[in-house]
């Protein structure tokens, strides 16, 4: 085990994690309903395999990956679909989008799936790659990105490094905590498989100093896997010490190109909680149909960690955790610093929910009216993406593309470590957040236009080169038979 050197920026912020790590997982109550968003990971929506009025057993495909990027989706109970409609989901607050609805038969009559996997080094690394992606495997750190996917476009001719991140930096999020506490084997598990999957060399865990019970666990379960190939490498509890960029930054001390990914420098990140999901699926062939979801914040009576099925409504969770108290304020899916307010809690569970915060004024402080900017440069201090977030701000108002393009706004994280020191209480990781679809718009168009500048250049330059061969054959017929050409 080895420690590493603290990233650049960040903030030592309090951690709230000692209320939902105080018991163990528990297992969610089970729901009458469970509502299956097509669109719930990264890329494009999967598509129905199912119709309505149609009976399902508990892990059956519901829905396969759509061409490119996209994942499948499995039914989390037996029971028979009632619809398959736009509804409400918390990824998704603009606008209801397309889910399949399962009602509960209470009976979890499972799907027949082929037989355990339980030495996948009997199978090639391509195979194992298509064997986690029938498992609706998808990033668990909050992306939701196929794993998949993610694995196939970071195969590399000596293999690369692999790094799982147990790095659960915000102050309030604590499933990979006890993930790591009480799962310790599965990870390894998923590692060895992850390993296998992209030929790579070695796997390194990356875990925060201040969880010193997971470290044990995660010891404890290598040596008993006695696989040399895994380390773990302890970094310093500092938000955003998790994000993948400033991960990698920390553990291997390597800067991901800004416009590139960490496969161009022979690195893959996948969250502890994507290798343990991997585990369940290729070894006990339980595809990716539950998670662990952190309830917690002074609005909860009882925060805790819920093993929680895909599709099950936040207001279940509540309950199953004694319900609000009269203090809670606000609902959040995700983490205080990056997560996303929610309206209400008639919202679907899905494969990136993490944690809700249902939190009260003592957690999060009412934000007091914005101020201008003073430039006291206490934003670029902490942040870990080497912007200048004040230079931003200014180039937001009005948005100037080229200059937000120049400085950087499509590196920042949002990790809100501005937000969080700005005397001035100026929402910044907030505005970054709204303006960065503008500013890809902006360069989606410039794009076009130089495009189309190339293309009718490269028109005229054609048609002038047409007329002169043009006039050249005119002018060659017309020549007297005795003149010689000049050519
Ligand atoms: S911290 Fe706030 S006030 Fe200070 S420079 Fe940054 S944006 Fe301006
Ligand atoms: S929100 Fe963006 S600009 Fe602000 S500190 Fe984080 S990465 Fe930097």
């Amino acid at each position: 085990m080895t420690s590493s050197q603290a990233l650049r920026g960040g903030l030592r912020i309090e951690a709230h994690k000692q209320r939902s790590t105080k018991h163990h997982i528990r297992t969610a109550s089970h729901s009458e309903h469970y509502v299956i968003p097509l669109d719930q990971h990264s890329g494009r929506p999967a598509l129905p395999l199912v119709k309505v009025g149609e009976h399902v057993r508990m892990y059956q495909p519901i829905a396969q990956p759509a061409p490119g990027i996209s994942a499948w989706l499995h039914a989390p109970a037996s029971g028979e679909v009632v619809a398959i409609e736009p509804r409400p989901a918390p990824h998704r607050l603009g606008a209801p989008t397309l889910s399949i609805v399962i009602a509960n038969d209470w009976c979890d009559e499972p799907f027949d799936n082929a037989a355990a996997i339980v030495s996948f080094e009997q199978i090639s690394p391509k195979e194992a790659c298509e064997h986690i992606a029938r498992g609706g495997i998808v990033g668990l750190g909050g992306a939701a990105f196929p794993t998949a996917n993610k694995l196939e476009s970071s195969l590399c001719e000596n293999g690369p490094q692999l790094l799982l991140n147990g790095a659960e930096c915000e102050p309030y999020i604590s499933c990979d905590e006890v993930l790591m506490r009480e799962r310790a084997e599965d990870i390894v598990f998923g590692a060895r498989a992850l390993l296998h999957a992209l030929c790579a060399p070695n796997c390194t865990i990356a875990i925060e100093d201040d969880v010193p019970e997971a470290q044990a666990a995660l010891v404890k379960a290598i040596d008993k896997a006695g696989d040399s190939r895994i380390r773990i490498r302890v970094v310093p509890a500092i938000y955003p010490a998790g994000g993948e960029r400033q991960l990698i930054a920390t553990v291997f001390d390597a800067e991901v190109p800004h416009d590139g990914l960490p496969a161009d420098i022979g690195v893959v990140c996948q969250n502890v909680g994507t290798a343990a999901a991997i585990a369940r699926w290729l070894r006990d062939r339980q595809p990716l149909v539950s998670r662990i979801v952190t309830v917690t914040g002074d609005g909860v009576r009882d925060a805790t960690n819920l093993e929680t099925r895909i599709g099950t409504p936040f207001a279940s969770l509540i309950a199953d955790c004694g319900g609000y108290t009269e203090r809670m304020s606000r609902l959040i899916m995700g983490g205080s610093m990056m997560g996303t307010p929610l309206p209400h809690d008639d919202l679907p569970v899905i494969k990136a929910t993490n944690c809700i915060v249902a939190a009260s004024a003592l957690d999060l402080q009412p934000r007091g009216p914005e101020m201008p900017c003073i430039r006291c440069g206490a934003c670029s201090q902490v942040c870990p993406a080497f912007l200048l977030p004040q230079q931003l701000y200014w180039y937001l108002q009005p948005f100037n593309g080229e200059q937000l393009e120049r400085h950087g706004l499509l590196d920042c994280i949002e990790c809100g470590c501005c937000d969080y020191v700005c005397p001035s209480q100026i929402p910044l990781a907030e505005r970054f957040r709204e303006s960065k679809p503008l500013l890809i718009r902006e360069l989606d168009s410039r794009h076009n236009a130089d495009a189309a500048r190339a293309r009718f250049y490269a028109r005229n330059e054609r048609l002038e080169r047409l007329e002169a061969e043009h006039r050249a054959k005119l002018a060659e017929k017309r020549r007297p038979k005795s003149e010689p050409s000049s050519s």
